[in-house]
């Protein structure tokens, strides 16, 4: 699998200002705080994690919707951290995104093929008849009727409407599709179906997918590789059989222990996690998931974690992951 898309050490972070007149900075709140990760082609990289863990952030840094303050990204071998006018155009039709709420993201007043064809307009792609016939084309290939595309979007249900942004997002023929939590505004009857399709999609077309989710049984069906957010940074990654198997960092573990099993013998052994998520603007110092880690000592306060490779492509940012007690649970036992 060749790489498509390079992210590294990237950052964005906030400056909090004070005073009505002479705005001072008196500090900064830290986003998204230096992630690093890839994906190649025709793979899906889930982005997990608490609301609020900068993943969302992180998805818009990626689009270049806003700007870094630190950090490079490269797609397809090129550095397009600082691309603009018609490289950064091109970039834009090459990376497209899903949004969560279908209702939101489509124009009321605007009939669902003239959606699906917005963004051929807005790049310049073909004429009034070419995108007609590409419309139907993208209607079928997303199972609704060719003749839908007469309709408005309040003619259909979530899960067709999610089928729309889909095809609107196919219709300039994306290499990367950004799925911002595509399917949490859906009813689970109806998830299941638009992931399937998505999946389908992406063995069809080829499509590399960077698939923001909180949701894990959605993203264990989705997903090829993981990221572990939290607090605007990556705990762990690795491929998904390894990081549900063998979860090595307290945050992986106390996520998926959260998910409820269906045999409550084999339910939670792990302590769920105490208090609350700092604040971006007061990032803990060394690593900041200490003031919630049960596992906690002197070094996690003083030292940052690295992301250390743990085999099989699993990396872990935590001194401590080798010498974890072993928690004895069935992590994925409450994912079929
Ligand atoms: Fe917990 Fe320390 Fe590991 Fe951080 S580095 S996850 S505080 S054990
Ligand atoms: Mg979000």
């Amino acid at each position: 699998m060749s790489r498509l898309l390079e992210v590294e050490g990237l950052a964005k972070h906030y400056p909090v200002k004070k005073g009505v007149v002479l705005q001072k900075t008196v500090g900064a709140v830290r986003a998204v705080d230096g992630v690093s990760f890839h994906l190649d082609r025709g793979e899906t990289l889930a982005l997990v994690g608490e609301s609020g863990c900068g993943k969302s952030t992180t998805a818009r840094l990626v689009l270049r919707l806003i700007e870094p303050s630190a950090g490079r990204l490269r797609f397809d071998g090129q550095d397009v951290t600082d691309v603009t006018g018609s490289a950064m155009r091109l970039l834009r039709r090459r990376m497209q995104i899903v949004f969560q709420d279908p209702y939101a993201s489509l124009n009321p007043r605007m009939t669902v093929g003239d959606a699906i064809a917005e963004p051929m307009v807005v790049h310049g792609l073909g004429n009034a008849a070419s995108r007609r016939a590409k419309v139907r084309e993208l209607l079928s290939l997303v199972g609704l009727q060719p003749f839908h595309a007469e309709r408005y979007p309040h003619e259909f249900s979530g899960g067709q409407r999610q089928r729309i942004g889909i095809a609107r997002a196919l219709s300039v023929e994306p290499d990367l599709v950004v799925c911002d939590e595509p399917v949490s505004a859906l009813d689970v009857s109806i998830q299941a179906q638009v992931v399937n399709l998505m999946k389908d999609l992406q063995q069809r077309l080829g499509l590399s997918y960077l698939f923001i989710a909180h949701d894990l049984a959605v993203v264990k069906h989705m997903a090829d590789r993981i990221a572990v957010m939290y607090l605007g940074a990556i705990m762990e990654t690795g491929p998904k059989g390894a990081l549900f198997a063998t979860p090595r960092h307290p945050y992986t573990r106390a996520l998926l222990a959260a998910i409820p099993h269906p045999d409550p013998a084999r339910r939670g052994r792990v302590t769920p996690l105490g208090g609350d998520v700092p604040s971006p603007m007061a990032v803990p110092p060394g690593c900041r998931f200490h003031t919630r880690c049960p596992f906690a000592q002197e070094r996690c306060r003083a030292e940052v974690p690295a992301l250390r490779l743990l085999g099989e492509g699993q990396q872990v940012a935590c001194h401590f992951s080798e010498s974890l007690p072993d928690a004895g649970l069935d992590y994925t036992g409450g994912l079929t």
